[in-house]
């Protein structure tokens, strides 16, 4: 990467800010000069906006108009190799630089002058009059040496006022300090001894370390158990060992105390995080010491991507089949990709862990451009759980329940000697539909082509789509029947309802999102049932997730065939890799474990082939009807999504652009739809789907941005462009 430019003072400089504007705006450089890639403030109208210098400017303005920059701020300016990152991923995804640069700067204050605080600390002096208040505030700096407390935290860590707080500091028995606000995170130690690995574990290592120096990924697969993260903990070591930046990236629901713990065994301290349960002072402070390399470790979730690392060597993103690594507003980015991306333009490693990678990374192997390493067993004593069906066409169920005898049998069985079960069903709520037994009629969402879920726990109705909620209504709203509302099939809640009925000795809990209310009473929820706290788990997706549970050592899936139902391209994968990872949470430990599916249909080739375990060949027969169908990853596609609050208008709209394709035709592309989708209203915004779908090899961004610029899109019509979607609603 070529170095950054200098520009001398009042030279012409062009400036990419985070406002919505089709173009960069020139200005001149500020006295002094400025550097490529500085952060500066510039003049827009009356503000004063955020922006970086990102090139000579284009003078397509009058000199003498041209504003100056206002000053350079106080932070590490951004790289040449950040420029081209941001540059490249608007490239591909086909988002306008500000979107960028707002994912570059997802921290609050970083304009602010470098900015002090004052923190609390045992002063020399006596206290002089003693009160009970004063004593507490003295016992927690007393018992807490090298910690610094604000006045806020002091306060409340004492259980006392501020006030108190203040008098102890004019009496000089409490010392106030200034300090920088943002502080350097601890140091790392890569040179402690970490586990002593297995040999497989061992093996592992060393073809991760036998690679080139310089850009490589490779693919970790592992079956659950395998050890995988001790494995990159050693390529994060090496990375370290080098005076070189890592990052691990981890689907949200995967960032647990219980991980950071890990690290910490290994390294000696915590590494920073990024994801959406921290505070904006403390992204604040990762933002600027990433930047300024006192951050040697970040663990996050997909948008920490995009944190000014001054030197990266190595990112991980661990569980990289997980769907949520695509991002589904704004920058429609996949993080897995672009993490290859970022690594290739700084020369960095990537490693891929999965126990069941997804199509794309297969198809990366098979092509040579990504290296695979595999674990093919667990751990120390755990065992794979087995597998089996149960078939519940020869169970004979009543309609109004789900858990078939031959499960009910298996779970005793565990209850009687103390181990855990976890009976899954990826459906949170209630019951998914509630019934008029009068008209027939299914209570919707008023705002979406959705119906709504009835949560027992809330005693109301939701709304996956917008999260709307109403009371369960008595009378249907549709024919005002009194009492006829009747409530069909199984979420969660009404499974836990059942498992109590038929273990009343059984302690039985629900692990579903909706339950708690921030993710850190969720994680909390999660490590108490580890420890055992339950006899019976029902959750939903988020037990898939990398979480160990000890003492579990039955799972049961409710219904496997849940996922195969639909006409998404990726629903065979998808049931695979769920029913894998469910499966996978049994028999962590020395106890062997056994994971049994409900289905009405155990011959599906996707079932048999989650039983049968061949994975290699579900994987090719997979890959060969995608290559046939010339569908992702053998083939390209985007989706545009076109929504409004006048169904006419999206569509409308769609139809001209269906007949205006050639740009399209040019690639040899085929186009599909309009539709509407298959959520066809959400928010009250009606919603119009086309498909492009395309060669490999064709550069389909620049067509699809040559096609989509021939419109002229109104105000009140949105036009989203998904690139790879991963979903289709
Ligand atoms: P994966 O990510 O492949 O599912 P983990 O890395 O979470 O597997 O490891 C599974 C369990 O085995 C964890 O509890 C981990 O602490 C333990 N483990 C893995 N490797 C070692 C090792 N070399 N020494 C001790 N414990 C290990
Ligand atoms: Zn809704």
């Amino acid at each position: 990467m070529s170095e950054p430019r200098f520009f001398e003072e009042s030279e012409l400089v062009s400036v990419l800010t985070s406002q919505p504007l089709d173009q960069m705006l020139d200005y001149k450089a500020p006295s002094g000069g400025c550097w490529q890639g500085d952060f500066v403030e510039v003049p827009l109208g009356p503000r004063k906006i955020l922006g970086v210098i990102w090139c000579a400017g284009k003078g397509d303005f009058e000199y003498n108009k041209v504003r100056s920059v206002i000053r350079i701020l106080d932070v590490v300016p951004m790289q040449p190799s950040m420029q081209e990152f941001l540059r490249r991923v608007s490239d591909y995804t086909l988002s306008p630089m500000h979107t960028m640069l707002r994912l570059a700067t997802r921290a609050p204050g970083l304009g602010d002058p470098a900015s002090m605080r004052h923190v609390y600390r045992k002063g020399q002096a006596e206290a002089g009059r003693m009160t009970d208040a004063r004593l507490r505030v003295l016992a927690v700096l007393q018992n807490s040496h090298d910690l610094s407390f604000t006045l806020k935290e002091l306060a409340e860590a004492a259980n006392a006022t501020t006030a108190v707080v203040k008098g102890l500091v004019k009496v000089g028995a409490v010392e106030e300090v200034t300090t920088p606000r943002d502080t350097p995170f601890p140091v790392l130690n890569p040179s402690l001894s970490g586990k002593s690995l297995s040999e497989d574990q061992a093996h592992a290592v060393t073809q991760l370390r036998s690679s080139d120096a310089g850009y490589h990924t490779t693919l970790l697969k592992g079956v659950t158990g395998s050890g995988k993260t001790e494995v990159y903990l050693e390529a994060v070591a090496d990375c370290l060992k080098q005076g070189r930046q890592a990052l691990v990236l981890l689907p949200e629901i995967a960032l647990t105390a219980e991980f950071l713990t890990r690290v910490e065994g290994r390294f000696g301290a915590k590494p920073a995080e990024w994801h959406s349960g921290v505070t904006m002072t403390e992204r604040r402070r990762t933002w600027k010491m990433v930047g300024e390399g006192h951050a040697q470790m970040v663990v996050g979730a997909r948008s920490a991507l995009f944190l000014p690392f001054q030197n990266l060597g190595l990112i991980v993103v661990d569980e990289e089949h997980d769907s949520s690594y695509k991002q589904e507003d704004g920058v429609l980015y996949n993080a897995r990709d672009m993490a290859v991306l970022r690594a290739s333009l700084v020369g960095g490693q990537v490693v891929l862990a999965s126990a069941t990678p997804s199509l794309e990374s297969w198809v990366n192997v098979e092509a040579g451009k990504y290296k695979k390493i595999e674990l093919n067993s667990r751990f120390g004593k755990a065992v794979m759980p087995s597998l089996a069906a149960i078939d519940m066409r020869q169970e004979k169920l009543p309609g109004d329940r789900w858990i078939s005898d031959s499960l009910k049998k298996m779970v005793e069985t565990r209850i009687q000697s103390g181990e855990q079960s976890l009976l899954f069903i990826n459906r949170r709520g209630y019951a998914p539909i509630t019934l008029c037994r009068s008209c027939g009629n299914q209570v919707g969402c008023d705002n979406c082509d959705a119906r709504m879920v009835e949560h027992r726990f809330s005693n109301r109705l939701m709304c996956h789509q917008c999260g709307e909620t109403k009371p369960v209504p008595s009378a249907c709203p549709s024919c005002d029947a009194v009492g006829r509302l009747a409530v069909v099939g199984p979420g969660v809640e009404r499974l836990a309802e059942e498992a109590t009925e038929l273990f009343p000795e059984a302690k039985v809990a629900v692990l579903s999102s909706d339950l708690y209310g921030s993710a850190r009473a969720l994680k909390a929820q999660i490590l108490a049932l580890a420890s055992g706290s339950a006899d019976v788990i029902i959750g939903t997706q988020l037990v898939a997730k990398g979480h160990n549970f000890p003492l579990l050592t039955l799972v049961g899936v409710i219904d496997a065939d849940l996922g195969l139902q639909g006409s998404d391209l990726r629903a065979a994968e998808r049931t695979f890799q769920l029913m894998r990872q469910v499966a996978g949470r049994a028999g962590r430990a020395d106890k062997p474990g056994t994971a049994v599916l409900q289905t009405h249909q155990p011959e599906h080739p996707v079932i048999e082939a989650i039983l049968g375990g061949d994975e290699e060949a579900f994987w090719r027969a997979e890959a060969s009807e995608r290559e046939a169908a010339g569908v992702p990853p053998y083939g390209r596609m985007v989706g545009i999504i076109l929504s409004s609050t006048d169904p006419q208008e999206a569509s409308e709209f769609g139809k001209a652009m269906a007949s205006n394709i050639l740009p399209l035709n040019k690639i040899g592309a085929e186009v599909f739809g309009p539709a509407p989708a298959p959520i066809s209203r959400i928010r009250g915004r009606y919603r119009v789907r086309l498909l492009i779908k395309a060669n490999k090899s064709v550069p389909i961004q620049s067509a699809i941005s040559e096609w989509v610029s021939q419109f002229k899109t109104p105000k009140s019509l949105r036009l989203s462009i998904d690139i790879d979607p991963q979903s289709f609603y």
